[in-house]
């Protein structure tokens, strides 16, 4: 089955050609202008005239890199060769679930999840095992174990919620899945897009490594989306088992955007917070404008690009983009991406609004 946001923004591209205007709430990255450090990295790259086959891991200097900024940012100590570089953190976590799955093993998701990851579960022919819930708690996770759960994935900064775990939580889920022998596959790639609070990153519980995989990814924290650079942070033996894998299927990622990656990751904070700040302005214009629209007080969520809220289906009948909430596993809700330019989202809340009142009226 297609990605519901990736044919939703196909759709979105195919009237805009036909020179229909159409307000994209259903973008799922920054955008954003290339930082001028990526085009000059890009420029550079370019200018040194070849574009070989990279090495299959990811370039030693970026693996290096990426570690590094791991480390950097939660004080662990990550070695590249636990690191591989990868298509985008969505291979990363299709690559990851193939290598972990056996036929019939569970994986467990917290519903709103991340619309991938069910086609992506069974894909690696396991068993999506999922729990309506915004936040797992040990007792949720507790009650949701068998004997043939394989994999929990937790997805901190998530897409569509925006929530976030603190410490403390995260100590006692790790806790519980070592327990039960689990993997966790931690999906952190909008770790920099954190507006309230501190991220706090399942690498920072070393005690709990050999069981661990960090997806990472370039998308968001650096609006790098079409460059496809991702990461997965994990044991040696696992990473080459994802390795491997990389070797039959996509052979790496492009030496360009690694190239482009690694400028990235050494100026990693100049860079994210250029995008930070730009959609931290996004998300109050976002609100503000929403806020005025419903004469109600909105409270935007701490981290990541969206606002998922319960929905009129009025909405649907408004010509602008939005994600359904049945892409994320939850019907009634609607999924708002405030990663747009900003006169876009002040035009296109106002058209969205003023078209549900006109079908209001048609109704009475
Ligand atoms: N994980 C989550 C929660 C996402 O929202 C996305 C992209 O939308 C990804 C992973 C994959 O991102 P990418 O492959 O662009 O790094």
């Amino acid at each position: 089955m297609t990605s519901a946001t990736g044919a939703i923004c196909a759709k979105v591209e195919e009237l805009r050609s036909q020179g229909i205007k159409i307000y994209n709430f259903a973008k799922g990255d920054p955008v954003l202008p290339n930082h001028p450090i990526l085009i000059e990295a890009a420029r550079q790259a370019l200018q040194e005239g070849f574009s070989p086959y990279a090495p299959i891991a990811g370039l030693m200097d970026l693996r290096k890199a990426a570690a590094d900024w791991m480390n950097r940012r939660y004080g662990c100590s990550i070695s590249p060769d636990e690191t591989v570089v990868t298509t985008g953190g969505k291979f990363g976590i299709y690559a990851s679930l193939q290598v972990l799955l056996n036929e019939g093993d569970e994986v467990l998701i917290a519903s709103p999840y991340w619309v991938s990851y069910p086609e992506m579960i069974r894909l690696a022919k396991g068993k999506a095992v999922i729990v309506e819930t915004w936040k797992w708690t040990p007792e949720l996770l507790q009650k949701a174990l068998t004997d043939k759960t394989r994999v929990l994935i937790l997805n901190n900064g998530c897409n569509p919620t925006g929530i976030l775990y603190t410490s403390e939580e995260l100590n006692a889920l790790l806790t519980l899945a070592m327990k039960a022998n689990l993997w966790v596959i931690s999906d952190e790639v909008y770790s920099e897009l954190v507006f309230e609070g501190k991220y706090i990153s399942c690498s920072s519980f070393p005690q709990y490594r050999s069981k661990i995989i960090i997806i990472e990814s370039c998308s968001k924290n650096f609006a790098m989306a079409g460059w496809r650079v991702g990461f997965a942070f994990g044991p040696k033996k696992l990473i080459e088992e994802i390795i491997a894998l990389q070797s039959q299927s996509t052979t790496g990622t492009s030496f360009l955007s690694q190239k482009v990656a690694l400028a990235a990751m050494e100026n990693s904070e100049t860079i994210s917070s250029y995008v930070r700040e730009a959609m931290r302005q996004r998300r109050k214009i976002f609100f503000e404008t929403l806020s005025r629209l419903t004469e109600t007080k909105i409270t935007p969520p701490p981290a990541g690009l969206y606002y998922f809220t319960k929905m009129d289906p009025l909405f649907e009948k408004a010509n602008v983009a939005l994600v359904p909430g049945e892409a994320f596993g939850i019907k009634g809700y609607t999924r708002f991406s405030f990663a747009e330019q900003e006169e876009n989202l002040i035009e296109g809340l106002e058209s969205l609004f003023s078209k549900v009142c006109e079908n209001s009226l048609d109704k009475k």
